[in-house]
């Protein structure tokens, strides 16, 4: 069992490999926090110059693992530099998110400012008067072509508050909220949080773990997910064959916001408190953290070979995100499961509604998104940057998610290795002979991910490849649903047959009390007559439809209804004739009642 960890000791880690650095060679921090409810923190970083007689300080404009670009310049301010004694220096503005330094002969230079910490998200920072969650991209400055430094980062808390967290190695001298990064990518991959969280520890394979919790309030169970964590790296470890780190912070931010980002020896991630009452908030904290944690083997280190190292100040494209996203993602699940902490029901999706991550459910997501037949997932990845991360009202009839369609790659690339190698081999073995040949520092190339995977399949499998990951093809089913004893459940197979739903096609939204489309996904009876996004409904056949009745009042209808529907179009009353379409069919999965005894072999192998 996990036991609450006490704060008055520290662990010292990795110390000894970085305890030869000199100070007069390595970037050194201090970071305060004066008035953290104004939500600021201040930042003095010091700066060898190396005798020179200029230098020049920049600031990421994005996080790795989060592909935008973000100007975290943009939160800086009171900008100050001086040399050792405190002498004022000269500098100017040389980019967006660049400084020039005039050094006048000093060996190091003070630089100094403040930066706005109000951003609730993983990638960013959040100061308030109990705890500060600093990310190291928006946080801190370095030297232009000094990222191998180490960079030393000491920070100075509030009384009330108690404790840090983070991934960093401890300093050297052993003194609290003292940390000594070898390298500047490190000391970015490592967010710190401070405060007073709960802390449970764990030990695997003799290498310590904490669950961070900021935010219980009493009401979230730590101790339940502190050994469910536990559960999910002891899975990993079983999967993997040993786990590549020295020790594991889970930053587990309690903030009622979503998301999280991985790292190599820790994770940010952003829940609702609430998550643990109920299952269906339950299992969807369980996927972020199977998720998260993948991670720490699939794209921090095995990664595709253009994220790293990585260039701070312009965008990464890789055709590979749907390797490092969507292979975790379908993992996320599949762990959760195999720990024992879901059922096939669930990991399925085979009950109705579908549980949240399930297959049923994301196979649903990408076959009702019109999208996938318009970007490759290829080309999803690579376009991550201006596509996924810049959505519009449009993205559903012009992108897909790699996350979504990789993750149902991985599960046919598993079916394919296990068919193809009559059970023998499957998607874990492909996973650990990519970590084995390309997880050091050059990363694996489309071509070689691919040459791999037939390494382990013993079979071809370019065509595989061609249709799934480099085409806008559908996507073939027949051989995963085979092998596993599965299929879609069909209209009429239940005792009561649907009856077939009029369907509108376009997707709404409340809007202070009004209907508005939100989006007009293609071949819907909405797109082919001209509905729009932003329109108003008012009426369906001049009968007011209030905002919360649309699905009701459609249910009067049967598919091949002509209705006139009275929308507002930036004020002005309008009325579109319609034919109601049919609603299309659910994807979701059931075990097949006949499945033979091989296919029920071959299910419980890939579930287990
Ligand atoms: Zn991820």
């Amino acid at each position: 069992m996990p036991v609450k960890w006490l704060m008055l000791t520290s662990v010292v880690v990795a110390a000894a490999e970085i305890a030869g650095a000199q100070t007069s060679d390595m970037v050194r921090y201090t970071v305060r926090f004066p008035d953290p409810q104004t939500h600021y923190a201040s930042v003095e970083a010091v700066l060898p110059t190396a005798g020179k007689s200029e230098v020049e300080v920049f600031m990421p404009v994005w996080t790795p693992g989060s592909y935008l670009v973000r100007e975290y310049a943009r939160n800086l301010e009171s900008i100050a530099v001086s040399d050792p004694a405190g002498k004022p220096l000269a500098f100017s503005k040389s980019r967006k998110n660049r400084w020039r330094v005039e050094t006048a002969g000093a060996p190091e230079i003070r630089f100094s400012y403040r930066v706005y910490c109000r951003e609730m998200s993983v990638r960013t920072n959040w100061v308030e008067d109990s705890f500060a969650l600093l990310n190291g991209a928006p946080t801190f400055v370095t030297l232009v072509g000094g990222i191998k430094l180490a960079h030393d980062v000491r920070l100075e808390l509030p009384p009330l508050w108690k404790t840090t967290m983070t991934g960093l190695p401890d300093a050297p001298d052993g003194q609290p909220h003292h940390y000594l990064a070898p390298d500047y990518d490190t000391l970015v991959d490592s967010p710190i949080l401070a405060g007073n969280p709960a802390v449970y520890k764990f030990e695997v394979a003799g290498i310590p773990h904490f669950l961070v919790n900021e935010g219980e309030s009493g009401v979230w169970d730590g101790p339940r997910s502190a050994a469910d964590a536990e559960k999910i790296v002891r899975r990993n470890l079983k999967m993997w064959g040993s786990l590549p780190y020295k020790k594991y912070v889970f930053l587990n931010m309690i903030t009622e916001a979503g998301g999280g980002l991985e790292h190599r020896n820790s994770v940010c991630m952003m829940t609702s408190r609430w998550a643990t009452r109920t299952r269906q908030g339950y299992l969807g904290w369980l996927n972020l953290i199977a998720h998260e944690y993948f991670h720490a083997w699939n794209v921090k280190r095995l990664r595709p070979v253009e994220l790293g190292p990585f260039d701070y100040e312009n965008e990464n494209p890789t055709r590979s995100l749907w390797v490092a996203e969507g292979i975790t993602d379908y993992y996320a699940p599949l762990t959760v499961r195999r720990a024992g902490l879901s059922d096939t029901q669930e990991y399925l999706g085979t009950e109705n509604p579908p549980a949240p991550g399930s297959l049923s459910t994301v196979i649903a997501a990408l076959q009702s998104t019109p999208g996938r037949l318009f970007q490759s997932a290829e080309q999803a990845s690579y376009d991550a940057w201006i596509k996924l991360y810049r959505p519009d009202e449009n993205s559903v009839n012009t992108t897909i998610s790699y996350y979504t369609k990789g993750a149902v790659v991985g599960w046919l690339l598993d079916a394919r290795i296990r068919h193809a190698t009559g059970g023998t081999k499957s998607l874990d073995d492909l996973m650990r002979l990519a970590f084995s040949e390309y997880s050091g520092d050059h990363g694996f190339t489309p071509d070689q991910f691919k040459t791999a995977a037939e390494k382990v399949a013993g079979v071809p499998l370019r065509d595989f490849f061609h249709r799934a990951v480099e085409s806008t093809e559908e996507l073939d089913y027949s051989e995963a649903l085979d092998w596993f004893g599965l299929r879609f459940k069909q209209d009429g197979q239940s005792a009561a047959p649907a009856k077939p739903k009029a369907w509108l096609g376009a997707e709404t939204r409340i809007d202070n009390g009004r209907l508005i489309v939100r989006t007009v996904p293609r071949e819907t009876p909405g797109y082919e007559t001209g509905l729009s996004v932003d329109d108003e409904i008012i009426a369906i056949d001049d009968f007011r439809v209030r905002a919360d009745q649309l699905a009701q009042r459609l249910e009067n209808y049967k598919p091949g209804d002509k209705v006139s529907i009275l929308v507002a179009r930036r004020d002005r009353l309008m009325r579109i004739s319609l034919t109601l379409g049919e609603e299309p069919k659910r994807w979701q999965l059931e075990i097949r009642p006949d499945a033979t005894d091989a296919q029920k072999r071959n299910l419980e192998s890939w579930l287990m």
